[in-house]
């Protein structure tokens, strides 16, 4: 039973409907990131040998689990959503003692979860084709959806549950089968999205749970033989390996990978509201999101008045333990993302940036990956912290003296994510969306996804289907055309 009360949890490897330990017996922990002091978790280092029996467990169960109705396969994620639904405030405690974020933001994402497992559940209903007209008299035209068979699905740390459940969800409902190789700092979490799937009734081996390092278990499901589609988010440097290897394989890969998303403040009069969007979208999940706003571009003329109006809300966080009422900021995941954001500072300062607010590990009572929510104003378009993905509470700002030039600056970056643009000219508006090398584009809103629309990005941010929404089913499915005379 996965649930906190317990801690140290000690959670397995689920492979073919059995709670199982590494081969080797060797295993990981888990800090507390709020306090290092507190393990959470204690859990498998599994082996290569241990992710071939997760394939072909998953392998063998897609013989059955593929034919059943996509309907019935559905009922099994609705259940999924109401065990959810009814262990909520038990899960989001979970989710903030072993990730770090405020319990509102953890309630949210499991609030997020339940809405996009039900959509997707939903999905199973509208696994339809089409129908085309022939050259030929008698003969018709139309298209199915079929399975692919084993779909690898290997999630980051930061959304823990509505990541993996990203995959997972399309991923049943199109009658494949599932390895999920989740983060190994958020071991917990995967288990217990694999514990609620088992109470819903699963059938054995239709979802199999590989816990241990990327380069090994992750690395072996990638390559294996067996496995049909790679479900991947995480950072640019892995996702383009993952594409390497699966092109020597001729097998489609959805890679989300990372940002450095931009919001541009242009011809704006209602800075206040601009900023009120813009800082939860920089610093939730403590910067940690691949959403994340990391870059303001502001028209110059408006410099002064978004710094300060920027200071005063950033200052406003209340950093501490995500499970504390009051905190509004909870620590970074581990000491290496802790350590990352302490880089780009001392870079950040190194390249002449003024740092208006931030900028120190944060000390607390409890010794945790504490940082200080962190602004730098006279950042040049080509400096480092303008243009790399920090994934931490960092957001630069930059000023442009033309909307061309802002819309120059806000593509000058290997990503294309998400992004914002806060202002009423309509046709400052419609150059945004139509210039703006961006998957997700928010027009006077912050970079905030909803459970029903396709997620994904352009250059460096992702490749393949975009997940969630009506092209999930791009990847999940594999199309076949079929030509009927009579
Ligand atoms: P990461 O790339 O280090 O790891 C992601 C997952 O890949 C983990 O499960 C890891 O164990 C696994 N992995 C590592 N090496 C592997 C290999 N050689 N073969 C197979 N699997 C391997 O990323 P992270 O540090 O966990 O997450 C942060 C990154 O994720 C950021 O860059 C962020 O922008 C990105 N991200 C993107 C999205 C999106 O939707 N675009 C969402 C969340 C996070």
């Amino acid at each position: 039973m996965v649930a906190i009360k317990n801690s140290p949890i000690t959670v397995n490897n689920y492979i073919a409907g059995k709670w199982v330990p590494a081969s080797n017996n060797e295993t990981y922990t888990r800090e507390n990131p709020a306090n290092t002091e507190e393990i959470v978790s204690i859990s498998p280092k599994s082996t290569e040998e241990d992710a071939n029996k997760a394939v072909e467990a998953a392998h063998e169960a897609f013989q059955t689990w593929s034919k059943i109705s996509p309907i019935n396969r559905g009922k099994y994620l609705y259940r999924f959503a109401e065990l959810l639904e009814s262990e909520k405030n038990e899960v989001a405690e979970l989710l903030t003692k072993e990730q770090g974020k405020p319990l509102s933001e953890s309630l949210g994402e499991v609030n997020k979860t339940i809405s996009e497992v039900r959509f997707t559940a939903g999905e199973a209903s509208r696994l339809s084709g089409d129908t085309l007209p022939s050259e030929r008299e008698n003969v018709s035209i139309r298209t199915v959806r079929v399975p692919k068979g084993v779909i690898a699905a290997i999630s980051p740390w930061n959304f823990p549950l509505v990541t993996p459940l990203r995959k997972i969800a399309p991923a049943l409902v199109s009658g494949n089968t599932v390895v999920f190789k989740p983060a190994s700092i958020t071991v917990a979490m995967g288990a217990k999205i694999v514990e609620l799937f088992e109470k819903a009734g699963l059938p054995e081996g239709v979802l199999n749970l590989i816990i241990g390092s990327g380069r090994s278990v992750g690395n072996q499901i990638v390559n294996h033989p067996k496995v049909q589609g790679i479900t991947f988010t995480g950072s640019t440097g892995v996702g383009s390996n993952i594409y390497e290897q699966a092109s020597k394989r001729l097998i489609q890969v959805q890679l989300e990978m990372g940002g450095k998303n931009a919001a541009i403040i242009y011809d704006c009069p209602d800075i206040k509201n601009a900023i009120d969007q813009i800082v939860p979208a920089a610093f939730a999940a403590t910067g940690q999101r691949c959403t994340s706003i990391s870059r303001i571009i502001v028209n110059e003329n408006d410099i002064d008045q978004v710094v300060a109006a920027l200071k005063q809300k950033t200052d406003a966080y209340v950093i501490g333990d995500g499970l504390d009422k009051q905190t509004t900021l909870g620590p970074l995941v581990s000491q290496e993302q802790l350590e990352t954001t302490q880089k780009y500072v001392q870079i950040g300062l190194e390249e002449g940036a003024t740092l208006v607010t931030g900028g120190k590990a944060s000390a607390q009572e409890k010794q945790g990956y504490f940082h200080e929510p962190t602004i730098f104003t006279d950042v040049k378009p080509d400096a480092r912290i303008a243009k790399e993905e920090i994934f931490g509470p960092v957001l630069v700002v930059l000023t442009a003296s033309s909307f061309n030039e802002a819309l120059d600056i806000c593509n000058d970056t290997e990503y294309g994510l998400a992004a914002s643009c806060f202002t009423q000219n309509k046709s400052y508006q419609d150059l945004f969306v139509s210039q703006v090398q961006a998957g997700m584009l928010h027009v006077n809103n912050g970079t905030v996804s909803e459970s029903h629309a396709p997620f994904g990005g352009l250059k460096h941010s992702a490749i393949g289907p975009y997940s969630i929404g009506s092209t999930a089913k791009d990847f999940f499915t594999d199309l076949k055309v079929v030509y009927d005379a009579n």
